[in-house]
């Protein structure tokens, strides 16, 4: 079984929610970039407004301010155990300086899978996306409905849209995407560790998909 996991794909590809159920089946933590940087700008401190600007406009936060702030975030964990990683890297920088912290700490990638969802579905996905800020559960207006349009199922707290999802910043985070992070893929397939799968379908179907990379 391969337990050192990163997650490709555009944003809305599914990822997140791919992410927190491979954590789940496979006992590794999910290291998520997105939820990092969204629980800084939480708590309010100043380099927090800067990324809620950023994130607002559907930029990256530059290389050198992700380097400082991810490298926190990846020494909380033992990672010769395993991980899930989603978001990052997002640049070919990235890629190249995670390669060297893991190194520094004996490990190495092996496994990077890229969830292709073609951008007109993409679309679709994310401006109707609806998100339990309490439990982390994930909607669709469309695609998969709560049960009751501003509430979460699991938990009952009220559900709300990512600011960044609104379909101008989507545009622009694809646009993103497709310049800096889809070389990402080509990257990990000279490493010899690049996988891809169908992220079109039901959460479970791509999630059997997902599972049979792994442990294949
Ligand atoms: P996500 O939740 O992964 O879609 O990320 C939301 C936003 O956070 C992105 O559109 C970027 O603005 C920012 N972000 C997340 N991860 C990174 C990263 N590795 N490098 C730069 N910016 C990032």
């Amino acid at each position: 079984m391969k337990t050192h996991i990163v997650l490709l794909g555009p944003p809305g590809s599914g990822k997140d929610t791919q992410g927190k159920i491979l954590s789940c089946k496979l006992g590794i933590p999910l290291i998520s970039s997105g939820e990092a940087l969204r629980t800084e700008i939480e708590n309010g401190s100043e380099i927090g407004l800067e990324f809620e600007k950023l994130i607002a406009s559907g930029a990256l936060v530059p290389d050198e301010v992700m380097f400082e702030f991810f490298t926190t975030i990846l020494s909380r964990y033992n990672l010769s155990e395993g991980f899930v990683l989603n978001g990052f890297p997002r640049t070919l920088k990235q890629a190249e300086f995670l390669s060297g912290y893991l190194k520094e700490v004996d490990c190495d990638i092996n496994c990077a899978i890229y969830i292709n969802v073609p951008d007109t579905e993409i679309i679709k996905r994310i401006c109707d996306r609806l998100l339990c800020g309490n439990c982390g559960a994930v909607y669709n207006a469309y695609l998969n409905p709560p049960k009751n349009v501003s509430i979460c199922d699991r938990c009952g707290a009220p559900l709300q849209r990512r600011e960044d999802d609104e379909e101008q910043v989507v545009l622009k985070r694809l646009e993103v995407y497709h310049n800096e992070t889809a070389p990402l893929i080509e990257f990990y397939r000279l490493a010899g560790v690049l996988f891809e799968v169908d992220g079109v379908g039901d959460i479970g179907s791509v999630t059997q998909r997902l599972l049979e990379v792994i442990n294949d």
